[in-house]
């Protein structure tokens, strides 16, 4: 059974793709529409600087797309979870 996010990273439309420090692409979730950062290997676990500067890096595809301060980093991996990514997840209107 492929992974789901090992297949999106190539297809999907892409913000960036970083190759260092360490490889991982931010990308438009397929099912969600919203901005999501995906580590480049097949790994449940991110380091901590790993996951810091995934979010950092998805925090500025998320502020562009949905200005300062209206989106959450939201790191529960609900459908596929032993592949890290991150989702930034605009706000609900009645947070504003
Ligand atoms: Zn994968
Ligand atoms: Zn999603």
């Amino acid at each position: 059974m492929p992974c789901e996010l090992c297949e999106l990273r190539e297809y999907t439309q892409h913000y960036c793709r970083f190759t260092h420090p360490f490889r991982f692409t931010i990308l438009e979730c397929d099912s969600c529409g919203t901005p999501m950062a995906v580590l480049g290997e097949h790994r449940s676990e991110a380091s901590d600087f790993e996951r810091a500067f995934m979010v950092e890096a998805l925090t500025v595809v998320a502020r562009f797309r949905y200005g300062d301060g209206r989106f959450v980093m939201d790191e529960v991996m609900r459908q596929i979870p032993d592949h890290c990514h991150i989702h930034a997840r605009p706000l609900p209107d009645w947070a504003h």
